[in-house]
């Protein structure tokens, strides 16, 4: 049974996956600081900004605001992801398990939590597989289809709808199909985007954009 995590971190880089399977790092406790925003948002959409002040918040109040009543006016689960009626759901269904941040209902959706920041547009791609596969968990538990998921990123007080379409099915099938052959290390990818925030890199021996620029 693949963990979640793991999907997610394939589909990111599969040489990453192959270095955090050897490692045993923890996430920061900053991680889950900046996941609580998400269950604040009822508080925080109408709030004043100093009561901002302190919050791990990564846009200026105004904006966070705004953001957050974009969400509540687009969005008809916008309650019960607000306030979900079942938080950090295990979830195992016939390929992968894991944990959902949020459970919403009627009809049931997943939602997860992200405690960085979002794409321009929708999101970003190891964050639509981590949804279809919780979406797909959820989906065999309740012997019922589940179309969409949520992804939300909530130190920019933003929630992006995910719906399981035929080009992000593909994806999380190459992802569980990465993950169930990985087999020593993969080759580097050649990409800044992904390696020069990638805590691996000096494991790894890419050349990140520090790297970069003391040698140039
Ligand atoms: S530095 Fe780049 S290639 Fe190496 S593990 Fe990280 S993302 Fe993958």
């Amino acid at each position: 049974m693949i963990p979640f995590s793991d999907l997610r971190t394939a589909a990111y880089c599969p040489r990453k996956l192959y270095y955090e399977r050897r490692s045993d790092r923890n996430p920061p406790p900053a991680v889950a600081e900046r996941r609580d925003l998400a269950y604040r948002y009822e508080e925080l959409v109408d709030a004043p900004d100093a009561a901002f002040a302190g919050l791990p918040t990564e846009v200026p109040p105004e904006r966070y605001r705004r953001n957050l009543r974009r969400a509540r006016d687009r969005f008809d689960d916008w309650a019960a992801v607000a306030d979900p009626p079942r938080r950090d759901v295990f979830l195992s269904g016939k390929d992968c398990r894991g944990i959902a941040h949020k459970v919403v209902e009627d009809p049931p959706r997943p939602s997860l939590v992200s405690p960085g920041s979002p794409p321009e547009n929708g999101v970003w791609e190891p964050h639509a597989v981590h949804a279809v596969a919780a979406a797909k968990a959820l989906a065999w538990e309740r012997e019922r289809p589940v179309e969409r998921a949520y992804v939300e990123y909530p130190t920019h007080g933003v929630i992006r709808e995910v719906g399981l379409t035929t080009r992000k099915k593909a994806d999380y099938r190459t992802a569980v199909r990465t993950v169930e052959t990985l087999d020593g290390p993969p080759p580097r990818l050649q990409n800044r985007e992904k390696c020069d925030p990638c805590e691996y890199s000096d494991e790894c021996g890419v050349k990140t954009r520090t790297l970069r620029s003391l040698l140039s």
